[in-house]
């Protein structure tokens, strides 16, 4: 059975064959670009190629993109121990054509890899074009694919974009059938969500660019881009629906086992695949130079960090856990991605001493939310207040708070949580001012209400795209 490690290398190496530059990942931290938080798919380190702004000496590439996708536009993070395919961290397999080869080369491509390279049975492939691309639809016939396992979907979920501005356009993307012992309907179908039908890859037909004033042009070049997330199809090679029973999610989450002493696959086994997963993009970010903080990328992090302290309290962890599972992760992507090797001291302190602060206040705060929902109302949201109490004191970013309650079945009124921030920020700035503290502090506030609140950056994720 191939490794993800093998998976990935046969990827490359197909390409590679293909007459295509292996291209290493680029970091996860985007080079100049306000418009983005994280790196989260194969094509931002190439932008500039589709949009002919920049030109290389190749016009072919293949890669293993580090993705995360916790903010933004592509946001996992509440799907993370909620589905069997979603990540905040994972590998982004892709190749990419810069006004070479187009559709006709590049679904054949695709097609060859998966059903030859790597043997997977054609009648459990279906294929999406987005409902006016009549030139795929009859691509997919011509290799093969039965018209009734082609389908021609209306919606964003096949025109694919990076972010609010960039390159974009149309796509078609694979998608394989586990059987139906498991929920879940073909795309397209009311029931897409479930885990049935996994879409393992998206092709982008690279044609178009978006402008922040909302117009969009037809580029000059027909470019390719496209992205396969290798714990996907590393679970369909190793004969599963579910991404965290890929040996490299088997070895994490078993590593985190032995650190809670918990069975590592009984009914906590939710808790051991969150850990898992964000061990995963706390390490890699970190590693990419992201540190925890209150504002900005930092927050995103401490907020991921944060939530896998709670289940690792959940697991009943006493002392700290997470920083004692990175030499797991050393070994086994440290070959492929030298940067964590290389970071693997700062990661472990860095986890250590976040885990330990927030310790402190982690087992206080999760009582008084255990008491204030114990005293709502059926059906009834955690009030504001409550929910900027745990914040403010206890270290709780709003969407802990609300992860928490989602395992109870509630919700938070985020308006009043604004409501109570707000109120905040105006007691301190009343303060300052009536303090008679030098003036540089009250223009401090100013700032912070030119330059958008910071404290409100890391948790809306929406509105920090764009201004980070
Ligand atoms: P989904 O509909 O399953 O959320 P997507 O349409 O958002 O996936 P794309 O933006 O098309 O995903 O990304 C290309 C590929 O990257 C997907 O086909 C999938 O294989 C992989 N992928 C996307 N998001 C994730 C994730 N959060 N974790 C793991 N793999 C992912
Ligand atoms: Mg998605
Ligand atoms: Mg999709
Ligand atoms: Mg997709």
């Amino acid at each position: 059975m191939p490794t993800l490690n093998d998976i990935r290398s046969t990827f490359l190496n197909y390409f590679d064959k293909q007459g295509h530059e292996v291209v290493a990942s680029s970091p996860l931290v985007p080079r100049n670009d306000p418009t983005l938080m994280f790196v989260n798919s194969g094509m931002v380190q190439f932008k500039n190629l589709f949009t002919g702004v920049e030109t290389r000496d190749y016009q072919r590439a293949t890669t293993a993109q580090k993705c995360v996708r916790a903010g933004g536009k592509h946001n996992d993070l509440d799907n993370v121990g909620y589905t069997a395919r979603h990540h905040t961290f994972f590998e982004m397999l892709g190749n990419f054509s810069f006004g070479d080869y187009f559709k006709p080369e590049a679904i054949p491509f695709a097609w060859e890899l998966i059903t030859k390279e790597f043997g997977i049975d054609k009648n459990r492939l279906l294929a999406t074009v987005y409902h006016t691309d009549e030139e795929a639809f009859e691509i997919w016939k011509k290799v093969g694919v039965p018209e009734d396992r082609i389908i021609r979907i209306a919606t964003s979920d096949n025109f694919w974009q990076m972010g609010p501005t960039g390159p974009c356009g149309p796509c078609t993307e694979i998608f394989y059938d586990h059987g139906d012992h498991i929920w879940g309907g073909p795309p397209g179908s009311p029931e897409e969500d479930g885990d049935r039908f996994i879409e393992i890859w998206n092709i982008v037909f690279m044609q178009n660019e978006q402008f922040e004033d909302g117009s969009m042009v037809k580029l000059d070049m027909q470019s390719i881009d496209t992205g396969m997330g290798l714990e996907r199809i590393g679970a369909l090679l190793q004969g599963s629906h579910d991404n965290y029973d890929t040996d490299l999610f088997k070895t994490l989450i078993e590593a985190s086992a032995n650190a809670t002493n918990v069975d590592p696959y009984g009914d906590q086994n939710v808790h051991h695949r969150v850990i898992a997963d964000h061990l995963r993009s706390t390490s890699f970010l970190i590693a990419d130079g992201v540190m925890p903080s209150n504002d900005g990328r930092g927050y995103v992090l401490r907020r991921i960090m944060r939530r896998a302290m709670r289940h690792a309290h959940l697991l009943g962890a006493k002392d700290p856990v997470m920083h004692r599972l990175v030499p797991t992760l050393v070994q086994l992507m440290g070959a492929q991605y030298s940067e964590l090797g290389q970071a693997q001291a700062l990661i472990e302190e860095t986890l250590l001493l976040e885990e330990t602060r927030f310790k402190q206040t982690l087992d206080r705060g999760l009582k008084l939310l255990d008491d204030e929902v114990a005293n709502l109302p059926e059906g009834a949201a955690l009030d504001g207040d409550a929910a900027f109490k745990l914040y403010d004191t206890y270290g709780f970013p709003l969407d802990l708070t609300q992860d928490a309650l989602r395992e109870k079945g509630r919700i938070v009124d985020t308006d009043g949580f604004d409501a109570a921030m707000a109120e905040q920020k105006a007691k301190a700035r009343a303060a300052w001012s009536g303090s008679g503290e030098a003036a540089d502090l009250v223009v401090w506030f100013d700032v912070l209400d030119t330059a958008g609140a910071t404290d409100f950056l890391g948790y809306d994720t929406e509105k920090a795209e764009g201004q980070v």
